[in-house]
């Protein structure tokens, strides 16, 4: 028997023990990235930053949160397409 099986969950590239990030409600606060501001009640998401404390979570309005996971994915295509597996092309 030389084949194993991977055992437990498959990790993520994103998530992992730092969690994933996640819409949350907020008080008034400001985007990480283009500091505009996010008014009281309005939702934006939250990115835990790795090496950095529980804490340390950055806070994005909604536009900037879809150009960061805009570059994931094509950060991700990268590995797509040197894993030989086709990548659809948006
Ligand atoms: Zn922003």
């Amino acid at each position: 028997m030389n084949s194993r099986k991977p055992k437990g969950k498959v990790p993520s590239l994103i998530g992992s023990t730092l969690g994933t990030p996640k819409k949350v409600r907020v008080a008034k606060c400001s985007c990480n990235r283009c500091h505009c501001e996010i008014v009281n009640g309005t939702e934006c998401y939250e990115i835990p930053q790795l090496g950095g404390s529980f804490s340390n979570r950055k806070r994005y309005c909604n536009d900037c949160f879809r150009s960061i996971i805009a570059k994931t994915q094509t950060d991700l295509n990268i590995y797509h397409a040197d894993l030989g597996e086709g990548v659809m092309k948006t």
